[in-house]
């Protein structure tokens, strides 16, 4: 009895999960088709270690749902990627970070950071598509930087090398997101076309717990540095990480130490201090 009713409770729990994903498929496709309202771009500080001025900005959306509430990116974002919406969320980020940023003539110095799937930079058109945004919105293409999970790099064939080169003959320039979550070669490490590199959160985390995490951190920095990468840490929330992460030489921080998402007007009423030059 007891097995049964806890298989009734499995494929309930497994049928309500099948609904949701659906529903939301389905509400992802409607807001982008006639409600883009729903959505919002929040942008998070990524400071000089140096001396803590704002050097970049990483977009992150938003979705707030009138009945279903503020669904994560983390949920809607490979539900996207499953169902060829990916482009269209991809595109509608691309577009309307670069009009709100280029908006801001204080800004023109910062790096605009924007996440990009696998699928979406493999699509066919993802170059062409960067360069008209480029066009359009004025802003330099050096100050573009398109983020990549180490994992979306895996399998590093020849075309995904030649299409990151082709970004980077534009000037963009590209960061390798969460490195050591995903299972990128050491090896191959000189051979990618990033010149940004962020370490997963969960180095910063180790910091307060493990006595070798500082020196796995330095250990990264130096391997980064020397195939000409700067390094962001990310995910630094209190004052001792901040003070470490500076001190091993990780060039950038983000985290809720310096700033959390937050619309673009919120971002720089906060009193960031902005890099002049
Ligand atoms: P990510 O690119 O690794 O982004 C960093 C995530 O960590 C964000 O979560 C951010 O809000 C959170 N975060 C930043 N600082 C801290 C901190 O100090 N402590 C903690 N606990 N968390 C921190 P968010 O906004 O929920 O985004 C989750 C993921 O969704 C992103 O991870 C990214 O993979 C994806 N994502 C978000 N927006 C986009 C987008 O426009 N396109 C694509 N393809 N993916 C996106
Ligand atoms: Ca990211
Ligand atoms: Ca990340």
């Amino acid at each position: 009895k007891a097995s049964r009713a806890r298989y009734v409770r499995f494929q309930t729990q497994h049928r309500e999960e099948l609904q949701r994903r659906q529903r939301i498929e389905e509400e992802l496709r409607r807001v982008l088709d006639t409600d883009t309202d729903q959505l919002e771009i929040h942008y998070q500080p990524i400071v000089s270690t140096a001396d803590g001025t704002l050097v970049g900005l990483e977009s992150l959306l938003r979705w707030h749902h009138p009945e279903l509430g503020s669904i994560s990116p983390t949920e809607f974002i490979p539900l996207a990627e499953g169902s060829n919406l990916i482009d269209r969320v991809g595109n509608y980020v691309l577009e309307t970070a670069a009009a709100e940023v280029a908006a801001v003539p204080e800004l023109r110095r910062v790096m605009l950071c924007i996440n990009v799937s696998r699928r979406e930079l493999t699509n066919g058109q993802f170059p062409e598509r960067l360069r008209e945004t480029m066009t359009r919105s004025g802003m330099d293409p050096a100050a573009f930087c398109l983020e990549i999970t180490e994992s979306a790099l895996d399998p590093l064939d020849g075309d995904l090398l030649t299409l990151l080169g082709n970004v980077r003959e534009l000037g963009t320039q590209v960061s390798l997101d969460d490195f050591g979550t995903g299972a990128s070669s050491l090896s191959e490490f000189y051979r990618l076309p990033v010149s940004v590199l962020k370490t997963a959160k969960s180095f910063v985390d180790a910091l307060d717990e493990h006595p070798s995490a500082k020196s796995i951190l330095a250990g990264i920095v130096t391997m980064a540095h020397a195939a000409g990468m700067r390094v962001v840490a990310e995910g630094v929330e209190t004052e001792s990480q901040a003070a470490i992460v500076a001190e091993v030489g990780c060039d950038l921080a983000q985290g809720y130490h310096f700033g959390r998402p937050a619309p673009l007007a919120e971002v720089i009423a906060s009193g960031v201090r902005i890099r002049a030059n």
